[in-house]
């Protein structure tokens, strides 16, 4: 005989335990259920904090919310599905048709597309400057620019930001100063306590750390910003899910440490690799040839980071044969996994410019981009040795 309805239904509650879970529970539920329609008037209006339904709002996400937000020394941030998702709600909650926006012209290659492709379809314009050029900012605003995006570190050839000088830019034309904050992590760049007024992150890269979880953070000064953002979110159902938050907030445990260790590697890895036959140039901003670096040393306070870019004197077949002879390196297009990964832009991330535009930014056949893991730095050393040597 079968059970009735209501008895499979029924979910009953755990049992009592004096002893309480050491780890933050998992809750996958979408409803919260509440004791009357009064207690539900007092959520909505903020007199009573209660969740309602998981698209605006779960217990798992604002757990790892306010991680975050510990660690970049704001309140109020919210997680999203995606670290597009919380560039989308950044964008589509701050700004209406006609705004102008200036934008790094080495961004994460899908924000370009953003600014470049999507807004402008909804009448909104976007200007590219270098961010390393302050002066290059400024003038590129006109009396429509309401606001700034920049990364601190850019990708694929780690050039550092001057972020004092965009920030004082900012303040003095009234514009809203935008940090994507992937590369750099709280653990390098405060970016609040140097001006910025929306912090953005990728959770999905080094934070999480592990490549099994999406997620983006966002988080705002302002608090009408941060409603704007927030309200977005909710409406355009940017929501990331509690599984994701649960396993980033199990990744964000070992963080600092993963950050670390990650980032000597990246020095000592930079050193050994500019020493291989083959090379034309290695990328590291903690590297006094590199053309940022005394910016990196004041800016970052010498947290220099878990990437490194090089660039082979060969093209295309040395980058295939540097690939293939280094198959213990995942080669995959993303940063931050706890292991160390191998992306080629002209391949990937960079795939959309024509060569010509490539080579404007120093992008050959034969560059790429590394992001250091936590390995025993003698095994990186002795398998990039081997795939340096059939070049
Ligand atoms: C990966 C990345 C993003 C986008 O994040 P997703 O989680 O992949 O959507 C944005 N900005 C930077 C700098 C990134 O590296």
């Amino acid at each position: 005989m079968t059970k009735d309805v209501s008895e499979l239904a029924r979910r009953p509650a755990f049992p009592e335990s004096v002893s309480r879970a050491v780890t933050t529970p998992l809750q996958p539920s979408v409803v919260y259920a509440s004791p009357d329609p009064d207690t539900l008037d007092a959520q909505y209006e903020g007199r009573a904090f209660g969740y309602t339904y998981s698209r605006e709002g779960h217990p798992n996400a604002s757990v790892l919310a306010s991680k975050i937000d510990a660690m970049e020394g704001v309140s109020g941030g919210w997680c999203t599905a995606s670290g597009m998702a919380a560039v989308t709600a950044t964008m589509l909650g701050l700004l209406r048709q006609g705004d102008h926006i200036i934008g790094g012209d080495q961004l994460y290659g899908r924000s370009l597309r953003m600014l470049t492709q999507d807004l402008p379809r909804y009448g909104i314009t976007a200007t590219l400057a270098d961010p390393t050029d302050a002066a290059a900012i400024e003038a590129a605003i006109t009396p429509a620019t309401k606001l700034i995006l920049v990364e601190v570190v850019s990708n694929p050839t780690l050039r550092v930001a001057d972020m004092e000088g965009i920030a004082a830019i900012a303040k003095k034309h009234g514009l809203i100063l935008v940090v994507d904050n992937t590369f750099t992590t709280p653990r390098a760049f405060k970016a609040f306590d140097h001006g910025a007024d929306v912090v953005i992150h990728s959770v999905t890269k080094l934070m999480a750390g592990h490549s099994d979880a999406m997620l983006g953070y966002v988080a705002a000064k302002d608090r009408d910003h941060a409603e704007a953002i927030s309200t977005t979110i909710i409406t355009l159902g940017l929501t990331p899910s509690p599984y994701d938050c649960w396993m980033a907030e199990r990744g964000l445990m070992s963080f600092n440490l993963r950050y670390d260790r990650a980032e000597e590697n990246a020095a000592a890895l930079a050193e050994h690799i500019a020493g291989l036959p083959g090379l034309d140039a290695v990328l590291y901003p903690g590297r006094a040839d590199h053309p940022d670096h005394n910016r990196a040393g004041d800016l970052l306070r010498g947290r220099f980071g878990n990437m490194v870019s090089f660039r082979l004197k060969g093209g295309r077949d040395q980058a295939n044969a540097l690939t293939r002879a280094m198959p213990e390196m995942n080669f995959a297009p993303t940063l931050g996994d706890i292991g160390t990964t191998v992306s080629h832009a002209a391949s990937s991330s960079h795939r959309g410019l024509t060569p010509e535009g490539r080579a404007a930014l120093g992008i050959t056949e034969g560059f790429f981009r590394v992001s250091v893991g936590v390995e025993e730095i003698e095994l990186l050393k002795a398998e990039f040795e081997r795939g340096f040597a059939v070049l």
